[in-house]
């Protein structure tokens, strides 16, 4: 059967991480999160003091940039591979809210954006991957065979995100969380390197009314297409 390079992209919290992981399972492909990569620099410039509120020292990050070393690891139990910032397992901190509020900032820097790519495209190089992020389908791999494009109302991601957050017991506000998914979305999309915008040859999927297993099967629909053709 052929191998395929699936791209993913869409704006925050539209489920396509969750999809990325079903059709990884599915075809037996890698499934790689650039937003995770995006996350831990972002979690190394915070733990290191570069940023926070109201200051990033842009330059100081830059110049560390060398010393990041990111990878990732399947975890069997869990069913997906976990971030690790040089050797240190850090899944879990780069979901909280805080690296949420300063992500968007780090991934407008293009140092930081032209080393995560490089790192991206090394690992599609043999394609049977299915990777998802904001510039998949136009930047790192625009030869892709298969791009979506996901997205849905801002409230309905947040109230997703909302959901998870509770779940997991952090103790944020809904509108905290969709004030977060609103900047995020603007300053993905305003930005000068590699915004977010739908690839000319990207299929849009709206979400916000269909579940999961029907999105899934949407999609597979549309993979089978592709590597029978
Ligand atoms: O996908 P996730 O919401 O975890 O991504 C976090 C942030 O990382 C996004 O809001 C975006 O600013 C940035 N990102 C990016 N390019 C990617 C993946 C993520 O700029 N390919």
């Amino acid at each position: 059967m052929k191998n395929i390079t699936i791209a993913i992209d869409g704006f925050s919290s539209t489920g396509k991480s969750t999809l990325a992981k079903q059709l990884a399972k599915h075809l037996g492909y890698i499934y790689v999160d650039t937003g995770a990569m995006y996350r831990a620099v972002t979690f190394f410039a915070m733990e290191n003091g570069y940023i926070s509120k109201d200051f990033f020292d842009k330059e100081t990050l830059i110049n560390s940039l060398p010393s990041i070393k990111l990878h990732f690891e399947f975890n069997t139990d869990l069913g997906f591979a976990e971030m690790f910032l040089n050797d240190i397992n850090i899944e879990k901190e780069i979901r909280t809210i805080e690296v949420s509020s300063f992500v968007s900032k780090v991934a407008e820097v293009s140092q930081v954006r032209a080393k995560l790519v490089e790192q991206q495209q090394e690992m599609g190089k043999n394609k049977a991957i299915v990777m998802d992020g904001r510039d998949i389908g136009t930047v790192v791999f625009p030869d892709a065979e298969l791009k979506i494009f996901m997205t849905a109302s801002a409230e309905t991601r947040a109230q997703r995100r909302f959901d998870e957050l509770q779940a997991k017991g952090d103790n944020v506000s809904y509108e905290e969380v969709l004030k977060n998914v609103q900047e995020r979305d603007y300053i993905d999309t305003h930005r000068d390197d590699s915004p977010l915008v739908i690839a000319d040859d990207a299929i849009e999927i709206d979400n916000s009314y269909l579940s999961r297993e029907e999105q899934f099967q949407a999609v597979l629909d549309l993979v089978d297409e592709v590597i029978n053709s």
